[in-house]
């Protein structure tokens, strides 16, 4: 599933949706219930993963989406080394919501530099973070009603560290252009040290690895450092779209 948008955009593709394993691992996440034909469930993490995606962009002139396709001309999947007829996006900036296990952290993004940068999310990792962050180990199937409440919550929880982590990807679009002081670190003693927010509050999109606050919040709660607001203003508004805030422009030379 995914998400998308015009002009950046997301999306949130091939989710395999499986729970039910108290604390989901490399070794055990196989053989979870795979939930991904009870649509409510679905519907659930996606709407959820989507709202918080389009709340972290709410300030810039960009519109988040679920992701769109169209087949290639033969030239469009040739230039993408794809084959003819192949599927490509129709957004800009996009993100895949991604089934398989993986060790690299929440999400990954590469291209980029000669062409367009590609994202992955990743479910599995936003289900173990929430079950040992929020200590949400709902039992499943659920059958009470407190059960069904506890399930949901954690499939909101998931969402929202997708939504979150997207965000985060995106962030390192921006980076390819625009300075953006992307994988920071909340320690103030630290070389590459979260740029504080007039509160002094360095719950940001741009912090390396997963925290606790990225499953329970969105935006404005987790937001973006305040160079940052300028450099993703310019990224997607042209250089010259900019707040009275954003004094100087944040774009990279370009070499060739
Ligand atoms: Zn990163």
């Amino acid at each position: 599933m995914l998400q998308s948008v015009a002009k950046p955009e997301s999306k949130l593709l091939s989710m395999v949706l499986k729970t039910d394993i108290p604390e989901v691992s490399e070794k055990n996440f196989t053989k979870a219930a795979d939930f991904g034909a009870t649509h409510s469930y679905v519907d659930s993490v996606q709407g959820s993963a989507l709202d918080a995606l389009k709340k972290a962009f709410s300030q810039f002139p960009v519109t988040v989406r679920l992701a769109s396709s169209h087949k290639g001309s033969i030239v469009e999947c040739l230039l993408n080394a794809e084959l003819p007829g192949c599927s490509l996006p129709n957004e800009q900036d996009w993100v895949y919501v991604s089934g398989p296990w993986t060790e690299v952290g929440t999400g990954s993004t590469g291209g980029g530099v000669s062409g367009a940068p590609q994202s992955v999310v990743f479910y599995w990792v936003s289900l173990q973070n929430v079950q040992s962050y929020l200590k949400l180990n709902p039992l499943f199937p659920p059958v009470t009603n407190t059960d069904r409440l506890n399930f949901a919550t954690l499939l909101q929880a998931v969402g929202i560290g997708i939504g979150n982590a997207a965000a985060h990807e995106m962030g390192h679009h921006v980076a390819y252009k625009f300075y953006i002081k992307m994988d920071c670190s909340p320690n103030q003693n630290s070389a590459n040290a979260c740029q504080p927010d007039s509160n002094n509050d360095v719950t940001d999109f741009e912090i390396e690895g997963g925290i606790k606050e990225e499953y329970m919040y969105v935006y404005p709660q987790i937001h973006w450092q305040p160079d940052s607001v300028c450099a993703i203003q310019q990224y997607f508004g042209g250089d010259d779209w900019r707040d009275a805030n954003c004094t100087r422009s944040f774009k990279k030379p370009t070499h060739w």
